[in-house]
């Protein structure tokens, strides 16, 4: 009876130090894995804050342009950089796409897109010693005569057209510039000041009708174009050009002002053959790159000038080149009061990178 008492005593003994190590080896083991659990935390607190700020900065300190492919540009949405530009996106027919859910006159001729810009839209500046010029408000009776002799001097360059010489038998010419490899762009179907600047819808509407035409009578889309009187629309835009330059840059059409003159728009030096020569060659030699000159009826003085003009630079060592759309707009030749918006407005888009030498300067 004594022995089994005592048996029984040293079992529940047995049994209650059994249990207390259990307990005592199952405390250990939380305390352990609390442990381990609090330092992997900490751990893993530290560590992604430390990339992600190191990213931030990053993203920050360089301009978005510099650090963007824009032509396979795959934004995260959750970087806020990515959220406010858009990726540059290709439409149909190799055009830029219009974005979705527009409104207003974002909304209207939703064809009215430029080809996908060449050179993955990075703009540069001129070549040394090139020369673009250009010729406003043809075709006309002078067309003929120009393109002669441009072809004596294998010189290119550029017709900005509008649309009134055309009733008039002058689409054929429009289109023989084109084949002879000088570049057309846009001036405006109907070169009213009045009407086309009264509103961004006037303007598209004009616009797309001499985009149309050119397209259709040339094959070419023209990707470029000048404002009549220049971007600041002779002083009569000012209550709309910010609108019109913003959304021409949104779809896609660059635009070219100049930084040099003939003076053939000033009717007391425009029959002065001297006066033209003398004021494109100096031009040329401050280093002006696209040169304002006329193609329309009246302007012979201009071709005269022209044959001297021409073999004169190219013995200087000029060349003379039609604009493609791959020239920056910003560089050098803009005009004061449209420049920051020109410059924005590209900064903004997903399709152009503006040169670094424009970035530099202009900021
Ligand atoms: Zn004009």
């Amino acid at each position: 009876m004594a022995n089994k008492v005592q048996h029984d005593y040293h079992d529940r003994r047995r049994k209650k130090l059994l249990i207390r190590r259990t307990v005592i080896v199952a405390v250990c083991v939380v305390i352990v894995v609390a442990i381990v659990g609090i330092v992997l935390f900490i751990n893993k607190l530290v560590q992604p804050d430390g990339d992600g700020s190191a990213a931030n900065v990053d993203s920050r300190s360089i301009p978005t342009s510099q650090t963007e492919d824009i032509s396979s540009e795959t934004a995260s949405p959750s970087s806020s950089d990515a959220v406010q530009t858009a990726a540059a996106v290709e439409g149909k027919d190799g055009k830029i796409a219009a974005g979705e859910n527009l409104t207003g006159y974002e909304a209207l001729y939703p064809d009215l897109y430029a080809q996908m810009p060449l050179n993955g839209g990075k703009l540069k500046v001129p070549e040394s010693k090139t020369v673009y010029l250009t010729f406003d408000d043809g075709p006309s009776v002078l067309t003929q005569p120009l393109l002669d002799v441009l072809d004596q001097y294998q010189a290119k360059v550029t017709f900005f057209d509008t649309a009134q010489p055309l009733t008039n038998g002058y689409q054929d010419l429009m289109k023989t510039c084109v084949e002879k490899g000088h570049a057309v762009g846009i001036h405006s179907y109907s070169h009213i000041y009045a009407n086309i600047y009264s509103s961004v819808e006037a303007y598209l509407d004009d616009f797309n009708q001499m985009y149309e035409k050119i397209k259709s009578v040339t094959g070419v889309a023209p990707r470029f174009f000048r404002f009549p009187g220049g971007s600041n629309g002779g002083g009569k835009m000012n209550e709309t050009r910010e609108k019109i330059i913003k959304e021409m840059i949104r779809r896609g059409f660059i635009y070219y002002d100049w930084d040099g003159s003939s003076g053939d728009a000033n009717a007391d030096v425009a029959q002065n053959a001297d006066t033209l020569y003398t004021n494109t060659m100096k031009a040329i030699h401050r280093d002006c790159n696209i040169i304002l000159m006329h193609n329309i009826n009246g302007k012979d003085a201009t071709i005269e000038a022209l044959k001297r003009i021409i073999p004169d630079a190219q013995n200087e060592g000029y060349n003379f080149k039609a604009l493609d759309g791959t020239l920056d707009p910003t560089h050098g030749y803009c005009m004061h009061e449209t420049l920051p918006i020109l410059m924005k407005a590209l900064n903004d888009s997903p399709y152009f990178t503006v040169s670094d030498e424009s970035k530099k300067k202009f900021g």
